[in-house]
């Protein structure tokens, strides 16, 4: 048996390279990052799809491959064609991030390999992730008890909050039929499938109208819960924006939370887009309220500028995420919290995750707070600029003045259909591909829609689509 077992070792050693080896893997890998980031600037933003993905379809086979035939393939086969969202000329949807230290943090996660669900298994993660939910709670101007979870992305962290939501309030099944729910049509589509995982779906989901602006209208809102609170229903959950994906625009929070109050709702408040905003003095002035709701929402992976994968859900009271969360396993009586009040496991879903803090830790303390307050605040102005680029020539109509960093509009042609004209507007720039921007429908029409929030967009992305606009349509 022992033989055996000794063979099979053998037979498995490849697992663990040699340092030489190591070294020549570090080599090649970083080499092909630096060629990538070096080629950036002139990559284009959105290539078609042209099939090139069809050389992944081979079969995994017994034997290994070189790095660097695995290289070329990962650089054919998936680095080019779609939108490139590690350029700055990513201005569509809402751009991610990709900061190159988070790659470095992720790296020393995924090498030491801590079990970071558990306080007992890794008390020093659960510390760096309390720290860093401690310092959103900090920008939201959350009190003490408010705590959180560094979620994969803002999915899963509005399904936690809603989740959090229903169990705090008592939602049960038999509930479900006679409770309302308020939020507006441009609600992220992922509440409704956060509704949906977590059995509401049968509520009753007012969908309020909205202002002249896109916000939630709250007189609206106000004789919608008045007449359902007269017709014996139970009105409980509110789930406000702040920075909707379609326009940016932010519900009016503090009126919401003082209705909220007054008829004892939940409000949960989705600012996966918007929070970090509360990071620059121009977001700060329109990011007003936040403390009061119940929950919130960020993207890490937007405002903070990482890598796709780090979503944060909060609350104003650990104890609601920690109550509809809590778990009991004989197998894992060891798993005391320790310098902790809770491990992650304890507010999450998940129970072995991702050791998702360093990604955020390590650019924040490498960095300091101050570049991504400038760069926040660089994505306002970039945004302000191209509307008013627009707004001051003849035949651009734009939609509201952007609350962060959309920007609506389109072009209206004197004797040609905007709605066509706009659609092949929208075509030609994608053709173009040097920058990328997204599309949408604003009041039934169709509209254009630029949304900075690329650390690497600046000045002259937004100076390109501007030159690139005016061409086309002349
Ligand atoms: C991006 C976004 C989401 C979804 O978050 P993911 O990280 O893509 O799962 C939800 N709400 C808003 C407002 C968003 O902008």
């Amino acid at each position: 048996m022992r033989k055996r077992i000794e063979q099979l070792e053998q037979e498995s050693a490849e697992l663990e390279p040699s340092e030489s080896r190591r070294e020549e893997l570090n080599r090649q890998a970083i080499q092909y990052a630096e060629r990538f980031l070096a080629r950036l600037p002139e990559m284009k933003t959105f290539e078609p799809d042209a099939g090139r993905s069809a050389a992944l379809e081979k079969a995994f086979s017994e034997e290994g491959e070189g790095l660097a035939i695995l290289l070329e393939t990962i650089d054919s086969a998936v680095i080019h064609e779609g939108i490139n969202a590690a350029s700055g000329g990513h201005m569509g949807y809402i751009p991610g991030g990709g900061i190159y230290p988070a790659a470095l943090g992720d790296y020393l996660a995924d090498v030491t390999n801590r079990y970071s669900g558990v306080a007992f298994a890794s008390p020093g993660s659960a510390k760096m992730e309390q720290q860093l939910v401690r310092w959103m709670a900090d920008l939201v101007g959350y009190p003490a008890k408010a705590g959180g979870d560094l979620t994969s992305g803002g999915s899963i962290a509005n399904l936690s909050a809603i989740v959090a939501a229903r169990e705090t309030m008592g939602i049960r099944a038999r509930d479900i039929e006679n409770s309302c729910i308020y939020l507006t049509e441009d609600a992220h589509h992922c509440v409704d499938k956060a509704l949906r995982a977590a059995g509401l779906d049968e509520c009753i989901k007012r969908r309020v109208p909205m202002d002249e602006l896109f916000r939630m209208d709250v007189q609206a809102f106000q004789q919608m819960l008045e007449q359902d609170l007269d017709s014996g229903l139970r009105p409980w959950l509110i789930i406000a924006s702040a920075g909707t994906t379609d326009t940016g625009a932010i519900d009016p929070i503090e009126e919401l939370a003082s209705l909220a109050e007054k008829h004892e709702l939940w409000l949960h408040v989705d600012a996966a887009y918007g929070g970090f905003f509360l990071l620059c003095e121009e977001g700060r002035q329109v990011l007003k309220g936040l403390s009061r709701a119940h929950s919130i929402v960020l993207d890490p992976h937007k405002g903070m500028f990482l890598p796709y994968g780090s979503g944060a859900v909060l609350v104003r009271d650990v104890q609601w995420l920690a109550n509809s969360q809590s778990y009991q396993a004989d197998y894992m009586q060891d798993a005391t919290a320790g310098s902790v009040s809770y491990s992650p496991a304890d507010l999450s879903l998940e129970l072995s995750r991702p050791f998702r803090g360093m990604r955020f830790w390590l650019p924040l303390k490498l960095f300091g707070v101050a570049p991504f307050r400038a760069a926040l605040s660089e994505k306002i102005w970039l945004s302000r600029y191209f509307y008013e680029q627009l707004d001051r020539t003849a035949g651009w109509e734009v939609g509201p003045y952007p609350a962060l960093s959309v920007v609506s509009f389109r072009y209206v042609p004197e004797n040609a259909d905007a709605d066509k004209f706009n659609r092949r507007l929208a075509e030609q720039v994608h053709a173009d591909g040097k920058v990328f921007i997204s599309t949408t429908l604003i009041n039934g029409h169709f509209a254009l829609r630029l949304a900075v929030l690329h650390f690497r967009t600046h000045l002259n992305h937004v100076d390109y689509l501007l030159n690139l606009l005016h061409r086309l349509v002349r």
